[in-house]
């Protein structure tokens, strides 16, 4: 609820001057139990930052974090331990965020050994059981993550997150660096153990394809702030931002007969360090009015479970 993430940082090549960036800029959204919200938006928009704020892996500027109504930003240290457990993050690169000299059994019962979890006879159990739900066999436990394809680490990465049954896990560009041969055996992984242990995913990437296989409902960022949120079926069929209208014009409908109008969007996201005035797209939509240079829009109910932010969209329903 109107959470923020501001960064101090300098600004320019020579003269250099302390400057903001507003990362995440008053994002309030809410994700329901159990379902799968999907976050995208082009690269820098803030969805990473927003999915690591929310967890408190990075301070926020201001703003609540209400999980079951409560603000855990105000837990303190030993709550927040405890809450720890719930939330857990998968990356994108699990190359990168396993540690090479860890073999597969240390990986994903290092959680288990933090949070004193069962015997070792017991977490050896639980490691080959959670192992075998991701599809991997208990032979590989005492290998390297070198030793795997793509695919297997991030089923790995994936066991590791999920090893201490959590009700909530940010998926940051989960699939993003799979092939494509492989995403789509990821993503239905992802999707089964969602059913079977009751996960709620906030699943963020910039590609509204993979959004799409995995989203119950979707929110579309531009930098910094939420644009819209809507079902997914009425994201894809009616959308109402022009940024989203533009965005999904840029992928080919199955449909080879339908024909979507396809918007070019001029220029290049703006610096985060000097966003636009008012509505900060204005500098790349092709309906931008006088007002939208001036005035910030909010996110607006436009039908039931579809909110917009942008003045004219009413006009351009
Ligand atoms: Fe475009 Fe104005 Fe709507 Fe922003 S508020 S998306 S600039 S029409
Ligand atoms: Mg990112």
């Amino acid at each position: 609820k109107n959470l923020s993430k501001y960064f101090t940082g300098k600004k320019g090549l020579l003269n250099r001057q302390p400057a903001q960036v507003k990362a995440v800029d008053h994002v309030s959204l809410t994700v329901n139990k159990g379902e799968t919200l999907g976050l995208v938006g082009e690269s820098g928009c803030g969805k990473s930052t927003l999915g690591r704020t929310i967890l408190r892996l990075i301070p926020a500027t201001e703003g609540q974090v209400l999980y079951n109504g409560e603000d855990i930003l105000t837990y303190d240290k030993k709550k927040m331990w405890e809450m720890r457990r719930k939330l857990q993050i998968i990356f994108q690169d699990p190359y990168s965020s396993l540690n090479p000299r860890m073999t597969v059994y240390d990986l994903i019962s290092a959680p288990l050994e933090v949070y004193k979890i069962g015997t070792k006879a017991e977490r050896r159990e639980m490691v080959e059981e959670i192992l075998q739900e991701v599809g991997l066999d208990k032979q590989y436990l005492n290998r390297f993550p070198h030793e795997f394809s793509g695919g297997q680490r991030q089923r790995i990465g994936i066991a590791r997150a999920l090893i201490l049954n959590p009700e909530f896990v940010v998926c940051d560009e989960a699939v993003s660096a799979l092939d494509v041969s492989v995403r789509a055996q990821v993503l239905n992984l992802m999707r089964n153990m969602q059913q079977k242990k009751n996960l709620t995913y906030l699943f963020i990437s910039h590609d509204l394809s993979v959004v799409r296989h995995i989203s119950d409902r979707i929110a579309v960022m531009y930098l910094g702030s939420v644009a819209e949120v809507a079902e997914k079926a009425q994201l894809y069929s009616n959308p109402m931002h022009p940024y989203t209208k533009a965005l999904l014009s840029a992928i080919p409908l199955p449909d080879v007969k339908k024909k979507r109008q396809r918007i070019i969007l001029q220029g290049d996201v703006p610096s985060a360090y000097n966003p636009p005035s008012g509505c900060k797209f204005h500098t790349r939509c092709p309906y931008a009015t006088d007002r939208c240079k001036q005035e910030i829009p909010v996110l607006r109910q436009m039908e039931k479970g579809h909110q917009v932010a942008c003045h004219r969209a009413e006009e351009l329903m």
